[in-house]
């Protein structure tokens, strides 16, 4: 409990005026909130898990059908995709989409000093968990800032629609891409989009207005076996040494690059890296294949046939009967043109509004809209996490509660912009 109520309330009242709140005052009141609870009880879902997906879609159908908001459910390749609607004004004007996605990547075999399903909140108001950053908070984001419009009784012009997608980490194959192609995505009538954005270690935020090319490759390398005691030539694992010196010497030009420019370019190079490796029999015997997965993100200005060429020449030097298929193999990137762009002038008018500054980047990775700005729509990524560690995908991935509140006010203010576009 807070030691002075009236100080908790006075800090409160000024939060909503000044903004931010500086994070040391009355954490616990933060902690108690029933945002913070709620978000909670979605990360206790382990989504990494793909079975618990469904208890992710009951958790949104109560939360919507409690705030009185439509709620939807397409499986457009099995997977459920959940929209929550809240009706504008004038439904005919083009909507605005919350876009973020249920899934999270595993926390297995990682060190977490707090159980990363667990939702476990420190002393300094640090909420722990797996899609704590990537994406679960930002969704409690979209719909708390959703609630406490309708509370003040708020009306938009525009429609939102919060959409849930079930599988943003795997490519977004049964989830985003499959629904793209339904008349269901169509009757949303979109406008315009927001997806999930970047952590800030300082007080820059970081907005995306196009994403690098994922390029994932499955390589399957083959080689002389036999008995443990041999010594053949051309093994599957000398085969192997040979990729790794080939693509290190790669991945050393392109660090080169990235070194040499500004450290928020990331359009300028393509990272590479060898992620997963798969083989062997027993100690005794030399294996006849092994399995190799390289993930890479394309440099914006490298094309798809001298990208192609490339890793033709490596496998060439891997000899005879390397094989090679794409777990993801995006060759388009459209990026959202920023300039004379309305959606993109009122987003940014409403966090110039707030005494926050932004700056447009490339983002390093994928997400979803790289599908919804190549058919043409409008997208950008964004996030409200400044002065928080980037730890999407990593160990110990948090959000302080106070950051947590904060932004469900930057998306207050934001919705009453954009969604009140005429
Ligand atoms: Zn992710």
């Amino acid at each position: 409990m807070c030691a002075n109520v009236l100080l908790c309330l006075f800090l409160i009242f000024k939060l909503v005026i000044t903004f931010p709140l500086p994070k040391e005052y009355c954490i616990e009141q933060y902690v108690n909130s029933s945002a913070v609870k709620l978000l909670q009880e979605y990360i206790q879902i382990d989504t990494s898990n793909e079975e618990n997906i469904e208890k992710a879609v009951n958790f949104w159908k109560r939360e919507a059908v409690a705030m009185g908001l439509q709620f939807a459910i397409h499986r457009p390749a099995n997977k459920p995709i959940c929209i929550i609607t809240w009706t504008g004004i004038n439904p005919t004007l083009p909507s605005i989409i919350l876009n973020s996605h249920m899934d999270v990547v595993s926390a297995a075999k990682q060190p977490w000093t707090y159980p990363p399903f667990s939702g476990y909140i420190d002393e300094n108001g640090d909420l722990y968990g797996r899609g704590t950053q990537d994406t679960k908070a930002l969704s409690i984001n979209y719909l708390e800032a959703i609630r406490k419009l309708k509370e003040s009784n708020i009306k938009l012009q525009r429609t939102i629609h919060m959409l849930l997608m079930p599988d943003e980490e795997t490519g977004g194959f049964n989830g985003m891409i499959s629904f793209l192609e339904t008349d269901e995505f169509h009757d949303l009538n979109p406008g315009f989009f927001l997806d999930e954005g970047l952590t800030s270690s300082d007080e820059t935020l970081y907005v995306t207005y196009q994403d690098k090319r994922p390029w994932q490759l499955n390589v399957t390398i083959y080689g002389e076996g036999g008995h443990g005691s041999s010594m053949p030539d051309e093994t599957a694992m000398d085969k192997m040494q040979r990729l790794f010196d080939i693509t290190t010497q790669f991945k050393q030009r392109q660090k080169q690059i990235m070194l040499s420019r500004d450290p928020l370019d990331y359009g300028s190079y393509t990272s590479l890296n060898i992620n997963m490796i798969n083989g062997g029999v027993a100690p005794n015997i030399i294996p006849s294949y092994l399995n190799v997965v390289i993930d890479m993100r394309l440099a914006m200005s490298i094309q798809v046939s001298e990208a192609e060429a490339m890793i033709e020449t490596w496998l060439e030097q891997l000899g005879n009967g390397t094989q090679l298929s794409y777990i993801r193999k995006i060759e388009a990137s459209q990026g959202t043109i920023l300039d004379d762009n309305f959606y993109w002038n009122s987003f940014s008018n409403a966090l110039k509004e707030m005494g926050l500054q932004c700056l447009p980047i490339v983002c390093p990775a994928t997400s979803d809209m790289i599908y919804v700005r190549n058919k043409g729509y409008p997208a950008i990524g964004f996030a409200y996490r400044p002065h928080t560690e980037p730890r999407i995908h990593g160990s110990d991935e948090y959000i302080n509660v106070v950051t947590f509140v904060q932004a469900i006010e930057v998306y207050v203010n934001i919705l009453k912009n954009v969604g009140n576009l005429l």
